[in-house]
């Protein structure tokens, strides 16, 4: 198949997030599995053109974009092994120090920005004479591409036996802006795209793009699921619901390579199932580096993450200033974004600088010790789409406790003490008790059970899920979107 691939972030070029890995590692699973795949994004100023071989691809490329032409270009990257990634370059709306907002204040030409770049990746893929079977778009930023697609080129050659796929990352976010953008858009006078667009008294266009594609897929079962409810899907949760029987959840995977305790560059001595001694050197480093007393025995928690409330960072606040008083841990956490939010650990700390370590930035070295050092990993999210850090944390024998949500509950499986079978811990409601007797059992597991400890881990270790595993999902799911291509 040829498959166009289109994404607002791509790892290494420019990431904020999850999506950006997915957008690297997808399209190189697929091309290893044969197919043709190239990468749309848009040309960034931050993105750095020598380091990652950027070429002239084709130029000028016109643009329609409000009532005038505009004239960009398309350069071009191999640096994805396998693929080929394209860059919408226009200094216009990419040549800003960020991607979509700075000092948490959104760029108020995003609407422009992305239909920009959406309509610019058609004209790009007509220019280069690609014919993609699959066009695959990502989030709200590439959401109204299948929707100018099927209003304005369904019988253009280039699309004639195109289908779109829209993978939703994360409903939290889905482009929302005043109807006045429709002219912009060339769309004010299109009574199909403004029933396509409008939600609530606004456009939004994540809507366009789950309706206007043949078929919809989200990053885990259990949050293809959560988002046809309002708690997970907000007021598009009904539209999730009416094209439930095309939408479908695909687990994200890992880098295996990237994150293999046998081979890991960034830690002090590397460990596997088979030899786990280097796990407690990694401990007490870690130890060291908080400044918390060295000591293998005393069990160590922690987290890596983003300071949003989506990730539950204030409930653990409230539940850490209790846990700490009443039991015998050591607790670390590293994460950027609120401030204020981290700044409740701060408080924490200050009472017991022993058993509290912080770190406010983002470091991916110190991420990797921090995933090989702890006993445990906690996850307390609201909700999380799919969620890396388990699966990272699986293959570094530390154990998982996680809220049961979204991919966290697919991929964890509760510990069963009688059968010896699972890889880690769950609980349910973001309510104190709860979390804190499950927190009370893993401290007690750790220090009074040794062999059982030892079996969850090796259970754990043995995650295996590859994007070799995904990418065939996704080959399913682009035959079905062939096969409903409704335009
Ligand atoms: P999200 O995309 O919602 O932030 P994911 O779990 O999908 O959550 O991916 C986030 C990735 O970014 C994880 O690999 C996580 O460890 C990493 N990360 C988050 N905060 C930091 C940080 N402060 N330093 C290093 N890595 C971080």
């Amino acid at each position: 198949m040829k498959i166009a691939f289109v994404s607002p972030e791509v790892y290494p070029f420019a990431k904020t997030g999850g999506l950006a890995d997915v957008s690297r590692s997808l399209p190189m699973a697929l091309a290893k599995n044969g197919h043709e795949v190239c990468i749309f994004m848009p040309g960034y100023k931050t993105i750095d053109r020598n380091k990652f071989g950027l070429e002239l691809a084709y130029a000028p490329l016109p643009v329609s974009a409000g009532a005038d032409t505009q004239w960009t270009a398309l350069h071009k990257s191999g640096f994805i092994p396998g693929v080929i990634t394209y860059f919408i370059d226009y200094e216009k709306y990419f040549g800003r120090d960020s991607l979509y907002d700075e000092n948490g204040i959104e760029y108020p030409d995003n609407a422009e920005r992305f239909s920009f770049f959406a309509r610019a990746v058609i004209h790009g893929l007509k220019a280069l004479d690609y014919h993609p079977d699959i066009i695959h778009c990502n989030d709200w930023q590439t959401g109204i591409l299948p929707l100018y697609l099927k209003l304005f080129y369904a019988a253009d050659p280039c699309y004639i036996n195109t289908a779109c796929v829209m993978t939703v990352h994360n409903a939290a976010y889905q482009g929302i802006f005043p109807e006045s953008k429709l002219s912009f858009l060339e769309l004010d006078t299109n009574n199909t795209a403004i029933k396509a667009l409008k939600s609530a008294g606004s456009l939004n266009y994540l809507q366009a793009g789950i309706l206007y594609s043949d078929v919809i897929t989200t990053v885990s079962s259990k949050y293809a699921y959560e988002i046809q409810t309002e708690e997970y899907g907000y007021n598009l949760a009904v539209i999730f619901k009416k094209n439930s029987s095309r939408l479908f959840g695909i687990q994200n995977s890992i880098d295996h390579e990237l994150w293999d305790p046998s081979t890991d560059k960034f830690l002090p001595a590397v460990f596997s199932a088979g030899s786990m001694e280097g796990k407690n050197r990694c401990k007490i480093e870690l130890q060291k580096k908080f400044n918390l007393s060295e000591d293998i025995n005393i069990p160590l928690f922690g987290l890596v993450s983003r300071l949003t409330y989506q990730k539950g960072i204030d409930f653990l606040a409230d539940t850490m200033k209790f846990l700490i008083q009443d039991a015998d841990f050591q607790f670390i956490l590293m994460g950027a974004g609120d401030r204020r939010l981290f700044s409740r650990f701060e408080a924490i700390r200050n009472m017991f600088p022993d058993r509290t370590g912080l770190y406010y930035g983002y470091n991916e070295e110190m991420e990797h010790l921090i995933e090989a050092g702890l006993d445990v990993f906690l996850m307390p999210s609201r909700y999380e789409p799919c969620g890396l850090n388990q699966m990272y944390s699986f293959k570094y024998g530390t154990i998982p406790l996680v809220r049961a949500t979204g991919g966290l509950d697919d991929t964890v499986i509760e510990w069963d003490e009688a059968k010896q079978e699972g890889n880690g811990f769950k609980f349910r409601k973001l309510e104190t008790e709860e979390f804190y007797n499950s927190f009370r059992r893993l401290i007690w597991l750790k220090k009074n059970c040794e062999s059982e400890w030892n079996n969850i881990q090796q259970n754990a270790m043995k995650f295996n899920y590859t994007w070799k595993d995904a990418a065939g999902k996704y080959e399913k799911i682009y035959s079905i979107a062939r096969n409903n291509k409704s335009w």
